[in-house]
């Protein structure tokens, strides 16, 4: 599916090769499908639509990014490219996709050992077996290196006790990969969930994100076996490096919630008649939407200039940061923005705008708040790291 002249002001197209637009528009293809139908009421009715995982695997998603072991080898750019396709549907959708490849999946394929990765992820890759990925806590967030989760050793036995925040998809998970401190430092844990002592309740009353699911889980002196420990990732490092996976995948998601958002407003607006006119045609909505395909055209040119330095092994940490602060908060100004050509209209669900708005708020606190990522670029500009 070629992407709207109207989206696609300088081109961009011309830079991706056949293949990339093969799959985008396969992806855009099943966002169509699978998502727009039902979208309005699973957020409404705050419903994820488990029915979609085995979907998102037939599709080659999950994981997609990664090699072998059943996971679908694709560039880092063509992941990019999928997840701006699955966002311009939900983030919430996006997040699941996030969730299972960028962090689980990922922490398993580069931290695991090759029993672990042949036990997860080709369950995991096809959509059979769903994982989660429990960093946060009720008193650590922004500041991780607070875990107060801790792992004993009992014999040969691990005994995980603690709580988590936040934690998506784990009431529905099969394994959560937990993050615990230990007397050797922190280390990843792959806890399956139907283990004694582990329990996950969904946090309920969002008010975004409500296509998906976030937990509180509770470890009560959760018993696992010596091989339980991710062998390959020591220290909060092991997390950061599947975050910044995820991080990378937010920085092209963000630009499809924005696309969507302002295409919406566009279509609208060339129909709306007020004043005998269509509110298209009143200088102050063309600069709102000319504002918007600006920035949706130059958040999404970073997102693949950035991707090009990925699959050349060459992107930095403070890049990620860079795109992902840049382009999740032009994004939600532009939802915004857009939510208003709609009028009354655009505070119901008939419209996109303001769903993806409400979204962007998760999206902007997670895989790093606003405030975390321009304090990581501050400490790159000045050479003073703000944190300590
Ligand atoms: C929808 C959703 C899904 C999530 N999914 C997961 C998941 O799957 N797994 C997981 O482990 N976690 C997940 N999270 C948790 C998420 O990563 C945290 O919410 C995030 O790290 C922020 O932590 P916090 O909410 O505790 O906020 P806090 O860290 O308490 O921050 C509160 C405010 O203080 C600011 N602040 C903190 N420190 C500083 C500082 N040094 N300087 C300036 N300002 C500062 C923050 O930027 C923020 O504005 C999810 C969160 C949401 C909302």
């Amino acid at each position: 599916m070629p992407i709207p002249d109207s989206a696609d002001l300088i081109n961009l197209d011309s830079l991706l090769s056949p293949a990339e637009k093969e799959l985008r528009a396969a992806v855009a293809t099943f966002v169509d499908a699978e998502i727009r139908p039902g979208i309005a009421d699973w957020f409404d009715q705050a419903i994820f639509p488990v029915e979609l995982v085995k979907k998102l695997g037939n599709l080659g998603v999950l994981g997609m990014h990664l090699t072998g072991y059943g996971c679908a080898g694709r560039s880092a750019v063509e992941y990019g490219l999928a997840v701006l396709e699955l966002e311009a549907g939900d983030s919430g959708i996006r997040t699941f996709v996030s969730v299972q490849g960028s962090l689980a999946m990922t922490a398993i394929h580069r931290h695991g050992s090759e029993e672990q990765k042949e036990r997860w992820l080709p369950g995991m890759a096809a959509g059979d077996l769903i994982g989660s990925f429990a960093l946060t806590e009720p008193t650590a967030g922004s500041d991780p290196a607070q875990l107060a989760t801790f792992a004993r050793r009992d014999g040969d036995d691990w005994v995980l006790t603690g709580s988590k925040r936040w934690i998506g998809l784990a009431s529905i998970a099969d394994v959560a990969i937990v993050w615990a401190q230990t007397d050797d430092g922190v280390r990843g844990f792959l806890v399956p969930t139907d283990t004694a002592g582990f329990t996950a309740t969904p946090i309920t009353q969002k008010l975004s994100m409500r296509a998906s699911i976030q937990c509180d889980i509770e470890l009560h002196d959760v018993r696992l076996p010596a091989d339980a420990i991710l062998p390959n990732g020591k220290g909060l490092r092991a997390a950061f490096e599947c975050l910044n996976e995820a991080r990378y995948g937010i920085l092209w998601g963000s630009m499809g919630a924005a696309r969507d958002s302002y295409l919406a407003a566009l279509d609208y607006a060339k129909t709306r008649m007020q004043f005998g006119q269509p509110i298209a045609s009143f200088q102050l909505t063309q600069k709102k939407l000319v504002d918007m395909a600006l920035e949706i055209n130059k958040g999404t040119l970073l997102a693949l200039h950035l991707g090009r330095l990925k699959d050349a092994g060459a992107l930095q940490p403070h890049q990620i940061s860079l795109g992902k602060l840049n382009n999740v908060r032009e994004a939600i100004a532009i939802c915004r923005e857009a939510r208003t050509i709609f009028g009354g209209n655009g505070i119901t669900l008939d419209h996109s705008p303001m769903r993806h708005a409400s979204n962007l708020e998760s999206v902007r606190t997670y895989e790093g708040t606003d405030e975390v990522h321009t304090l990581i670029l501050g400490n790159h500009i000045t050479g003073i790291s703000a944190f300590d």
